[in-house]
């Protein structure tokens, strides 16, 4: 017995479940809201079970005795009480790589649109005020061209390395931050360097490491404080890695020039998160993953995953 909790992150009808299906009977189910009772009740006596953003918490996990296998429907997989999971004995697997390029991309269209706000330029010519928009001290922030300026990544595995790729044929220098370093990588536009010189020297900031203890609230008032004036801030890897009431503090002073996140520290996104009043905050619905090539690939690489656990 198979179960889906949230297949509309997946697969909003454009992808089949056929790959899955494949393994045993299968539900998908489409679950929003993530109260671990109804959790429980989805899950009911399955022993394969996938989520992408539904919280396998340790409640739900010692009360759902029949669970085998959890498959993760993401790279990152902290929705997982990993440390429970592994107690129980029970295998939970994650999809690397098949969205590293979408994020990149997604990363830069964030980018972008701090540089250019072509959102609200196309809202005003839509309601008619051509001129207004090319008053350019209507916008709380100007325009700004990329080249020559420095964006650091924190966290420079496969997705930061792929951003910094795109970041380049854009003129900007990359400084990386990482737990590790490969030196192999380090090329004239591209060196590692301690976290406080990134946070001190990066016109950009992108953030790309994992979600775990030791990255947990990184971007707090004390790194915000060691940013340059006007720094500009993405976050496409996962909310918990900011405080969002020191960011929306840093906005609304004007130490942070601009920030785009993709990810929130409790999602979906509550209606009294600091960050929906912030200035010059730009906020995305956790989507850089989803363009339908890269779930394409998830749904092969989950089943995949299926089949090997399933051969031992
Ligand atoms: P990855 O494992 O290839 O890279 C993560 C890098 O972070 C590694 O190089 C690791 O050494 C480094 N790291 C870990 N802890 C660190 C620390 N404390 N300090 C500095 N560096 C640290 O993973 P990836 O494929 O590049 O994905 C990165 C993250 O992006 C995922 O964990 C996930 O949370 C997020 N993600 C988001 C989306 C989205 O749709 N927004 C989609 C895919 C992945």
């Amino acid at each position: 017995k198979i179960v889906v909790l949230d297949g509309y992150t997946l697969n909003p009808g454009d992808l089949s479940w056929d790959k899955i299906k494949e393994f045993g009977e299968l539900k998908v189910h489409d679950r929003t809201d993530f109260n671990p009772i109804e959790v429980l009740r989805t899950i009911g006596n399955a022993e394969i079970v996938f989520t992408n953003k539904t919280p396998i918490t340790k409640y739900v996990l010692s009360k759902a005795p029949n669970i085998k296998y959890i498959g993760v429907l993401a790279t990152g997989y902290n929705v997982v009480d990993i440390n429970t999971a592994k107690e129980l004995g029970i295998p939970v697997t994650n999809v690397p790589v098949y969205s590293t390029k979408a994020v990149a991309q997604f990363t830069m269209a964030l980018l972008l649109e701090m540089c250019h706000h072509v959102g609200n330029h196309n809202n005003a010519v839509q309601k008619g005020d051509w001129t207004k928009c090319k008053d350019f001290s209507f916008w709380n922030t100007p325009l700004i061209e990329l080249s020559g300026k420095t964006m650091g990544i924190i966290g420079f595995g496969r997705i930061g390395q792929e951003t910094a790729k795109v970041a380049q044929a854009f003129g900007l220098n990359i400084l990386a931050y990482n737990r590790s370093t490969n030196l192999e990588l380090e090329s004239e536009t591209c060196k590692y360097v301690a976290l406080d010189e990134l946070l001190q020297t990066s016109d950009i900031i992108s953030l790309h490491c994992p979600l775990s203890e030791s990255t947990q609230g990184m971007i707090n008032q004390e790194s915000l404080s060691k940013m340059k004036d006007g720094v500009m801030i993405i976050n496409t890897s996962r909310g918990g890695l900011i405080v969002e009431n020191d960011l929306k503090e840093a906005l609304n002073s004007g130490k942070v020039g601009g920030a785009a996140v993709d990810v929130v520290s409790i999602e979906p996104i509550k209606a009294d998160n600091p960050l929906l009043n912030a200035k010059n905050c730009i906020i995305t619905p956790h989507i850089a993953w989803a363009p339908k090539e890269s779930r394409s690939r998830l749904m092969q690489m989950a089943a995949d995953n299926l089949a090997a656990y399933l051969k031992g």
